[in-house]
């Protein structure tokens, strides 16, 4: 096992008793990451046994609070917990534009000092204007990015680690070639899938156009996610399957997948 992925959120910004809203633990032979960190992201953590106090760095895709409204929550924790005082490793939060200050204006409205932590706190944002940009979010995986059709701030995420194994997350998008192009080989590919049919917003995809980027760009294995409720009942890897033949799964909150 190279990397193993834990599903923390499977859902979006309904609240559904069975689907938390965006985020997903990955674990690397170099350290740990959060892909976005939904409000529900802190304690799923916790309910999944994962060592959130030495967690290396967080990754947030955009501005939606279902991605990023436990952003501050968490630091608020780390801040205070009896697991983090003796720390000294630093957080890294990686993220697209605006995060930091998103995060300082919740600190400022009441002084919690959410970046005054035992330990160093180091935010770098992505604007995603240059294509080739690559950083080394852990020791020995890279991360480089691709701007969605979803929010103007909106970043998919390709990560690679020393072996070349390669993880792409789409986060919330709307349909592009480009992602498909982005997405190209990956061992998994952790794709939005957030309709069946008849999707009511351009921004997000439906089935048939999320097993197209998966035609297109030939990855290893996806990971359908972002479920909303429309899909509670509904096959969704049979459904999948019927598009196009390659491994599909459907993402649920607990799923441990191993790269
Ligand atoms: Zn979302
Ligand atoms: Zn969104």
């Amino acid at each position: 096992m190279l990397m193993q992925l834990v599903v923390l959120g499977s859902g979006t910004s309904v609240f559904h008793a069975q689907r938390a809203a965006a985020a997903f633990w990955l674990q690397t032979q170099s350290g740990s990451l959060l892909l976005d960190c939904s409000a529900d992201a802190p304690h799923r953590m916790a309910a999944e046994n994962l060592d959130w106090p030495n967690l290396d760095a967080i990754w947030i895709s955009h501005l939606h609070l279902d991605h990023c409204g436990g952003l501050a929550p968490f630091l608020f924790g780390v801040k205070h917990a009896p697991q983090t005082q003796s720390r000294t490793k630093p957080l890294k939060i990686l993220s697209c534009a605006g995060a930091e200050k998103l995060v300082k204006a919740i600190d400022e409205s009441h002084n919690y000092e959410l970046f005054k932590l035992k330990f160093p706190l180091e935010f770098k944002e992505i604007a995603g204007d240059k294509a080739d940009e690559t950083i080394e979010i852990l020791p020995g995986v890279s991360a480089s990015f691709l701007r969605t059709p979803h929010r103007r701030e909106s970043l998919a995420i390709k990560l690679t680690d020393q072996s070349g194994t390669t993880l792409v997350y789409t986060s919330d998008s709307g349909f592009a070639e480009e992602l498909a192009e982005f997405a190209r080989g990956a061992d998994l590919l952790i794709l939005e899938c957030s309709f069946y049919q008849k999707k009511p917003i351009a921004t997000h995809l439906e089935l048939k156009e999320a097993m197209r980027i998966a035609e297109l760009a030939e990855p290893r294995r996806v990971l359908l996610t972002h479920l909303y409720p429309e899909w509670d009942g509904i096959d969704l890897e049979a459904e999948a399957q019927k598009l196009w033949p390659g491994e599909t799964i459907a993402a649920r909150d607990g799923l441990r997948v191993e790269i």
